[in-house]
């Protein structure tokens, strides 16, 4: 007769493994770490507190509700949105506290335990363990980093001095705005997007503002000079001065340590305050320091379910590199909502789940002056300095009804592979609209739609919210029409 099933059998090997893998952890929980609870379940690391470190905890908790997690910011708080920062310095958002998108006791209830102004300050991979400052280490059995990015030290004299602004951090962002009061002109080193930002939100505040920039218009890496023309013309109303192939060599200070301007390539600006707003770096010193890999853009390397090269350790936000879907060229430095989506991947995998994390398109847009600017995957621009062959279809149309009050411009460029018109970017300027149609042509471009496919597109026709014509679907016809016969 048997004793025991052949399922019970397996029942009785797993629970002995389970108690046994469970004992051996303990033992070394007590002896090599800080005493974690190990009744809760997994114990999840996350590094950062920003949008991807936030999605992390969610994503990770929404997995592993028995998870512990626990989330590691410098910052005073979490869950506000830095991206309003600008507006609010423009005086178009009355206050900083619109900026919060959720209050503490949310996270404890939650169930995810935030340890605010505490720096990690080590990993070490071999004993899955984090060094709080000069606290004891901490084990985990998953770890994801997301300590973002830090504006590109300009590198040159005078960094030291006070009166240079480095927009991020709401706590000071609030000091700052203060003092802005007091500012009568302003320079903003970089017209970045954070940069074009600030400009608009500067010359709202009626500070007289300049930018200095190395390329030869705003948004040099991005944009194409067509489509920030418009955009300039509208700073250039509100009294902003441009100053264009300008490189900034050295912050100008007075005997109390004060900004008093900028020497440039082209002479000396006079300024109280200036607006850093270089281009994005990874802050990745703490995870280079434990042997992680990263790419040539200097952003940690992850696969396409965002974990790292070491075991046990994911990563999301502006530390990585994402492969662009077209040709999967590594992208770092993208945008909040990349951040944020990245984190949900990367937290729900370190709970054990199985996501995954699609090369990107990146569709963008953002307010210059009076305008709206946006595009996606290549400009002209990009592509030629790729050397990629490509055809262009401009076409300039409305945003509503002509007869419409509040009727808009809105230039539609579209950027085609030759021969098959394979839509691969696309870039736009107008007075609304630019945001969806970023968005529908990021999947256009996704989806490996061509110029016919838009240039019979349907539209929605409604007086107050779209034309009859569509001026993407003309663009597209435009560009059909001039490959016909080719
Ligand atoms: C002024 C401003 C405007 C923006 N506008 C937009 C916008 O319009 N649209 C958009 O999509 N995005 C916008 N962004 C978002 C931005 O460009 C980034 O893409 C986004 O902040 C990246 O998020 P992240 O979580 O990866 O990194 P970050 O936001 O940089 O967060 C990093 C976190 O890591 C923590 N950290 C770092 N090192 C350590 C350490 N050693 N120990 C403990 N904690 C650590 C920091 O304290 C912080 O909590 C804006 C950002 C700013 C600052």
């Amino acid at each position: 007769m048997r004793l025991v099933s052949e399922n019970q059998l397996i029942y009785i090997f797993w629970n002995v493994q389970h108690s046994v893998r469970k004992l051996v952890y303990r033992v070394h929980v007590k002896v090599f770490t800080r005493e974690v609870d190990t009744t809760v379940g997994q114990n999840i690391i996350v590094i950062g507190g920003g949008g991807a470190g936030l999605g992390a905890a969610g994503g990770a908790k929404a997995v592993d509700p028995s998870a512990s997690v626990t989330v590691f910011t410098e910052n005073e708080d979490v869950a506000y949105s830095p991206c309003g920062i600008p507006f609010v310095h423009g005086k178009e958002i009355p206050s900083f506290e619109a900026l919060f998108l959720a209050d503490k006791q949310s996270y404890v209830d939650a169930g995810i335990e935030v340890r605010y102004q505490t720096k990690i300050t080590a990993i070490d991979t071999s004993t899955k363990t984090v060094q709080i400052e000069s606290d004891q280490p901490m084990h985990y059995d998953s770890l994801v980093i997301s300590t973002g990015f830090s504006y590109a030290n300009p590198g040159v004299p005078g960094g030291e001095l006070d009166g240079l602004y480095y927009v991020k951090n709401i706590r000071e962002a609030m000091e700052w705005d203060k003092r802005l009061d007091t500012v009568k002109k302003a320079v903003v080193v970089e017209a970045s997007p954070l940069g074009v930002e600030m400009i608009t939100a500067l010359a709202h505040r009626g500070i007289e503002t300049h930018v200095i920039d190395p390329n030869p218009w705003a948004l040099g890496e991005l944009a194409d000079p067509d489509i920030v023309e418009l955009a300039q013309e509208s700073w250039a109303e509100l009294g902003v001065t441009m100053h264009w192939n300008t490189s900034l060599q050295e912050f100008l200070g007075n005997e109390s340590g004060a900004v008093r301007g900028v020497r440039t390539s082209n002479g000396d600006i006079e300024c109280d305050l200036v607006v850093v707003a270089t281009h994005k770096v990874p802050n990745s010193e703490l995870a280079v320091a434990a042997g992680l890999k990263t790419g040539s853009t200097g952003g940690l390397i992850v696969d396409g379910g965002m974990q790292t090269s070491a075991a046990g350790v994911w990563a999301s936000g502006d530390i990585c590199e994402i492969p662009h879907g077209l040709g999967g060229l590594p992208l770092q430095g993208l945008t909040g909502s990349h951040a944020y989506a990245q984190g949900k991947v990367a937290g729900a995998n370190a709970a054990g789940g199985n996501r995954t994390y699609n090369p990107v398109y990146v569709p963008w847009g953002m307010v210059a002056g009076k305008w709206m600017i946006g595009g996606v995957a290549l400009g002209e621009v990009t592509a030629n300095a790729l050397g990629m062959p490509h055809v262009v279809a401009v076409a300039d149309g409305i945003s509503r009804a002509r007869y419409y009050p509040g009727v808009k411009k809105v230039r539609v460029k579209l950027i085609a592979e030759p021969g098959t018109l394979r839509l691969i970017g696309a870039q736009m300027v107008g007075g609304e609209g630019i945001k969806e149609r970023a968005d529908f042509l990021g999947v256009a471009v996704k989806a490996g739609l061509t110029l016919h496919d838009l240039a019979t597109m349907e539209n929605v026709y409604s007086p107050p919210i779209g034309a009859l014509n569509e001026p993407i679907a003309v663009a597209a016809q435009k560009g059909v029409a001039s490959q016909m016969g080719r």
